[in-house]
């Protein structure tokens, strides 16, 4: 079964896509972010730089000035002999300028503490020659004498009218600047540190590092543009730069600004595996974003597709599968055929289509009901297709109807085959549990190449309904020959409207004659169809085909008047005359107004009833008999005498020929046909003329057409004979003429 695979192929190709392009997009994602973050660490690193520098920067200057002011308050040399009073000076201003230790070193080198202690030469005299040159000093960190703590020293000179007086010098613990380095927002993920120009670390933030950064530049694989040259050159002429590098196998960002003094730097440095976990965890989160975004789709995808496939199915139920019998219908069995008949065809087997109808299901229903009935389609289905051999085909194509089709290597054994079929599938249904006989027939159609599959059916149709037309056959195969016969019947319904207006029909009389003179003594109106282009048609052609379209009805009608309007015609010229029976076909007589009808248009040609005869078929003895009654009764009462024809032709019963008042039998030509020669024919022709004769009824033998017959029949006591023997229908003049001949002779 192919439920639409094509679909399901194109959403699955549709959902890996979407897959694999969510998971490009995330490595795409990530490189961006880590790409993004890069540049976003190495601004935000030259951000802080700046922003540390001037911080460090401010934190000297502002110290500095302080050690200046105080430098300029002891000029005053008389103070400065008064140890004492210098180290409560020094100590006040320290407290107020929160220094952590102030001193007094003199011209002689001795320093004199704010704590009392003194100290000789604590400024070395470079020093002190540096801070005389520059007016200030700042030392690297160094060793306080009293603590051990590191301290960086600063220093201002004190004059007294240009003569040099000493040095005043502040202790300033690292903390502060380590502080000034931990303000940067990279946190605890890079590393900030003051630099003396050859490149030691002097302080460092978050741990004390000891390495020289030139040794480390020197070990470094630098991006592209960088060297350890280009930043040892950028050192000596104050410039401030930024680079990236890779230091055993650690990529990092680095940037450096020169301090305002000593030609110290600030470095900041941040290992870009900072960036790259930050891009990672961030990438991480992405890419589960995406692949749970993936994860839905899929979900929903397969959700999709698992309700298409459902779909699919349902819909190849509703349109392949007969709900009742769950079998193939007739879209499934037309979409198999061709492939089918391949099959059997590259075998040189020739199949055929047939047709199976349950004759009279509507009865089934209407007994049983409709739910024993659904019952017993099933069990035909079900036998028939259990009858299937490998390749052939079967369905329940609506209704009481199934198609098989079925291989047929010729038409005999195919035909024991359908009997067979029919017999099993008829014989074993059942219906509340009784045993209920079915007959059913079919149509066969032997495929032929390129005939489409519409008029194939159409064929095997025509097959079953010419097989209905057979009582007594299981089937029939298709031949042109019937399909010729349906086209002539559509033809003659197309036409017979038109051909009534153009008077193609025209009435002919047959006469019927005495034994033994062969004189007419009455007649019989027969409808002959003048075709234009097809000659004489004979009523035998066109009369069952108006009985069932009703047309029949104005016909009758028709040759009644022609008869009439004869006979009127005979009348007025004083011509011989006999009585004519016109035949009025059975479904006359459920119309109320028939015996108005012919009453009044006799009466207004003026044609006197006991002229007329009325030849009702005996078939009429199907309909409801006291309706036939009545009729007859009413027509004996107004004078129309009244013969039952085709008797003997099959359903005729003497009970019903004792109930109904005949005026005449006529006898069926069928029974001279089957032979009067044949003594036992005799017996039974003699037997019912007798019988007929004891009801009171004329006796007409039809179909005379041998001298033997006449005599035979003459012998019997019939009345009159109607034959060729005798006669052939003839046209109304030749019937004039003959009546006229007659007289004179
Ligand atoms: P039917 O009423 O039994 O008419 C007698 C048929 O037997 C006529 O056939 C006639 O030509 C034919 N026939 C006469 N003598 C012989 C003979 O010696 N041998 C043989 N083999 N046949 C003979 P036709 O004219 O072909 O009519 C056939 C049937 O058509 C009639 O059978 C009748 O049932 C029907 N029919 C004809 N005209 C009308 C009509 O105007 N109205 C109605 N309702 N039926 C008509
Ligand atoms: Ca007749
Ligand atoms: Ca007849």
């Amino acid at each position: 079964m192919k439920y639409n695979v094509r679909g399901f192929k194109r959403t699955l190709f549709l959902v890996i896509s979407m897959a694999l392009i969510a998971a490009a997009g995330s490595v795409l994602y990530w490189q961006q972010i880590i790409q993004r973050l890069e540049q976003d660490a190495a601004a935000t690193l030259q951000a802080d730089g700046k922003e540390i520098t001037s911080t460090v920067n401010h934190i000297f200057a502002s110290q500095l000035q302080v050690i200046s002011s105080i430098a300029l308050s002891l000029e005053y040399p008389e103070d400065l002999d008064d140890t004492d009073w210098i180290a409560s000076y020094l100590g006040q201003q320290k407290r107020r300028n929160h220094v952590e230790w102030m001193g007094f070193q003199n011209v002689k080198g001795e320093a004199l503490f704010s704590n009392g202690f003194s100290m000789h030469d604590f400024l070395s005299s470079k020093a002190v020659a540096i801070a005389y040159d520059k007016g200030a000093y700042l030392s690297e960190p160094q060793s306080n004498p009293f603590t051990d703590e590191k301290v960086i020293v600063m220093a201002a000179p004190v004059y007294f009218h240009k003569e040099r007086l000493g040095i005043v010098f502040g202790l300033q613990t690292m903390s502060i600047y380590t502080e000034a380095l931990a303000n940067g927002s990279l946190g605890d993920n890079g590393v900030s540190m003051i630099l003396d120009s050859q490149g030691n670390v002097l302080v460092s933030y978050p741990h004390a590092t000891t390495e020289n950064i030139f040794t480390v530049a020197e070990n470094s694989r630098f991006d592209k543009n960088f060297s350890i040259q280009s930043i040892k050159e950028d050192m000596k002429q104050g410039r401030s730069g930024a680079n990236s590098y890779t230091f055993k196998g650690q990529h990092r960002f680095s940037t450096y600004f020169p301090l305002d003094y000593n030609n110290w730097y600030v470095m900041l440095v941040l290992p870009t595996s900072s960036v790259a976990n930050k891009a990672q965890s961030m990438a991480v989160i992405s890419l589960v974003l995406c692949l749970s975004v993936v994860l839905a789709i899929v979900l929903v995808a397969i959700f999709i597709l698992r309700m298409q496939y459902k779909n699919a199915k349902e819909v190849y139920k509703l349109g392949f599968i007969d709900p009742l019998t769950k079998t193939d219908n007739l879209n499934a069995f037309r979409m198999k055929f061709p492939e089918a008949a391949e099959a059997f065809k590259k075998k040189d087997i020739p199949v055929a289509l047939v047709l199976m109808n349950i004759n009279r299901f509507k009865a089934v229903n209407d007994i049983y009901g409709f739910e024993q009935g659904d019952l017993v389609l099933k069990q035909v289905a079900t036998i028939l297709q259990n009858s299937l051999e490998t390749g052939e085909l079967f369905c329940r194509s609506g209704a009481d109807v199934f198609l098989l089709m079925l291989a047929c290597p010729d038409q005999v054994e195919l035909g024991q085959r359908i009997d067979q079929l029919v017999n099993r599938a008829g014989g074993y249904c059942q219906a509340q549990g009784e045993d209920l006989p079915l007959s059913i027939t079919c149509g066969i159609y032997e495929v032929e190449d390129d005939v489409p599959f519409y008029i194939m059916m159409d064929r095997a149709n025509l097959a079953w309904a010419s097989a209905k037309e057979q009582p007594g056959t299981n089937y029939a195969f298709y031949n042109s020959e019937y399909l010729r016969k349906i086209v002539t019947e559509r033809r003659i319904e197309s036409s017979m409207e038109q051909a009534l207006a153009d008077e193609e029909f025209k009435l002919y009389l047959q006469p019927k004659c005495d034994f033994k003179t062969g004189r007419t003594l009455s007649a019989e109106a027969l409808v002959r169809w003048l075709h234009p282009s097809q000659g004489i048609i004979s009523p035998a052609w066109f009369i069952p085909v108006f009985e069932k379209n009703g047309f029949i009805l104005k016909l009758d009608w028709f040759i009644y008047q022609e008869v009439l309007r004869l006979m009127k015609h005979l009348l007025d010229t004083q011509s011989p005359i006999v009585p004519i029976g016109v035949n009025f076909s059975r479904l006359h007589l459920e119309d109320k107004g028939f015996l108005d009808k012919l009453v009044k248009m006799a009466d207004e040609i003026g044609v006197p009833h006991k002229l007329l005869e009325i030849e009702l078929t005996e078939s009429i003895v199907l309909g409801d008999i006291e309706r036939v009654k009545t009729v007859i009764d009413g027509l004996h009462a107004n004078d129309f005498s009244v013969a039952m024809d085709d008797f003997g032709a099959g359903y005729s019963s003497l009970n019903v020929l004792k109930n109904l008042d005949f005026d005449c039998v006529k006898l069926d030509k069928e029974f001279l046909a089957k032979g009067e020669g044949n003594p036992r024919q005799r017996q039974i022709i003699s037997g019912l003329v007798s019988m007929v004769k004891d009801l009171g009824s004329h006796v007409v033998a039809e179909g005379v057409e041998t001298k033997e017959q006449a005599e035979f029949l003459s012998s019997l006591g019939c009345d009159m004979a109607q034959g060729y023997f005798f006669s052939h229908p003839m046209p109304v003049p030749e019937f004039e003429k003959r009546l006229q001949d007659e007289k004179n002779s």
